[in-house]
């Protein structure tokens, strides 16, 4: 990739994702053996690793939810980037959420309940634990996620 093609605010954010990009690959790599973050007690590759490595599609909600929760963990942005949509997109910063990201240990994920209204549209309500700031904190929200062409995305969500 030639950097001098873009302009300097578009150098500065390209490069900053390349490098963590990298890192992202790296902590990755380190956490193979482990267990999945979003406590299913699988293997990170057995489990959301496989979505947000690209080799497999989320079949439910809840396994969007969970990998996204994960990607989320370990900073794989550009994952959270590609699983929404919509409302839910609307001024999505990935650069921003990024910085935000690092700033927050997720701790434990609490699957509350998943329903399915139809085969393209489905909601899961969780609780997310993290710290931040060292200030435990709990995400309450209902997620909407809609199936396009095969695919769950991440459409919109209500803090509970
Ligand atoms: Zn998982």
């Amino acid at each position: 990739m030639n950097f001098e093609l873009f302009t300097s605010d578009e150098h500065t954010h390209r490069s900053f994702l390349f490098k963590d990009t990298q890192t992202s690959i790296m902590e990755e790599q380190s956490k193979m053996d482990f267990k999945c973050r979003c406590g299913s007690n699988k293997n990170y590759l057995d489990c959301c690793g496989a979505y947000i490595n690209n080799n497999r599609l989320p079949n439910t909600p809840e396994q969007l939810m969970r990998s996204r929760y994960t990607a989320y963990a370990t900073y794989n942005i550009e994952y959270i980037a590609n699983t929404m949509l919509g409302k839910a997109l609307n001024g999505f910063d990935l650069k921003g959420a990024l910085i935000w990201a690092k700033t927050i240990i997720w701790e434990k994920l609490e699957i509350i309940n998943t329903s399915l209204e139809n085969n393209n549209l489905g909601f899961v309500e969780f609780k997310a634990h993290y710290t931040e700031q060292n200030q435990h904190g709990i995400l309450h929200e209902k997620s909407t996620f809609h199936r396009i062409k095969g695919k769950w995305f991440y459409v919109d969500g209500v803090i509970l």
